[in-house]
């Protein structure tokens, strides 16, 4: 365990060591990196642990990403500054505030409402107004905001939602926790006139994405989940 009694120390050791050993080099992510305390984002008793490359508990059996998956994704999405992009689990607010730093736009929807009652405050503090929170079933989508140039799911789902493939532009791309066989693999899915590709990334841990088209319950599994919706 790593513990900086001082924030910005953290953040240095964070940015310029541990994600740069990750195989992070995309200059864009790592400055947006630069830019959000994540020891913000966690209960305060968490605080010192806040800049370890860990996930940590947010409430409600919720976790924060880990950082280096964040930047592995962000850095997966080819940002140029431009996109809209859509996010499903905004958990504590952090991946959002990472993403609002690299596009134009932010969408982000949380089904837990008190989580995403928080993230608003803690955007608005770091001065960030780039992003919509809508509390809801992200299975769903955003339609009235769509097309998307990405959707980021955070959470780890039996199949593709199918309303956020239709949500999503073509040539637009999405980074996606996958289950497969009882393991997720981070998924990269690249929306074609004739329908999608699939490239699988990584194996990842999620918590699980709850909702009409991911998982029916939370602790309760599915016979046939590992059906592909699109
Ligand atoms: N990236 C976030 C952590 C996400 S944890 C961070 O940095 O803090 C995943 C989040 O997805 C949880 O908060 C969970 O409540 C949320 N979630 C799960 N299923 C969802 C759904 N169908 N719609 C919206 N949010 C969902």
């Amino acid at each position: 365990m790593v513990q900086y009694s001082n924030p910005e120390i953290g953040l240095k050791k964070l940015v310029g060591e541990i994600l740069p050993a990750m195989g992070i080099e995309d200059e864009r992510v790592l400055s947006a990196f630069r830019r959000v305390p994540r020891h913000r984002f966690v209960d305060e008793a968490l605080g010192l642990r806040a800049y370890e490359d860990a996930a940590l508990p947010i409430g409600y059996g919720q976790t924060i990403s880990q950082p280096s998956t964040i930047a592995y994704v962000a850095q997966a999405l080819e940002l140029q500054g431009h996109e809209k992009v859509l996010e499903i689990g905004s958990g504590s607010g952090y991946q959002t505030a990472i993403l609002a730093h690299l596009v134009e736009r932010v969408f982000t929807m949380e089904r837990i409402r008190p989580l995403g009652n928080q993230v608003w405050p803690r955007l608005d503090r770091l001065g960030l107004s780039n992003v919509a929170i809508r509390i809801g079933d992200g299975t769903y989508g955003w339609p009235d905001q769509a097309p998307f140039d990405a959707v980021v799911v955070s959470a780890g789902s039996p199949r593709v939602p199918e309303h956020l493939i239709r949500q999503l532009r073509v040539g637009g791309k999405m980074i996606i926790p996958l289950e497969v066989d009882g393991s997720q693999r981070l998924t990269k899915v690249v929306k074609r006139p004739s329908g999608i590709d699939r490239i699988e990334l990584d194996s990842c841990r999620f918590v699980k994405l709850v909702g009409k088209y991911g998982w029916r319950n939370a602790s309760r599994r599915r016979k046939t989940d590992n059906a592909l919706d699109s």
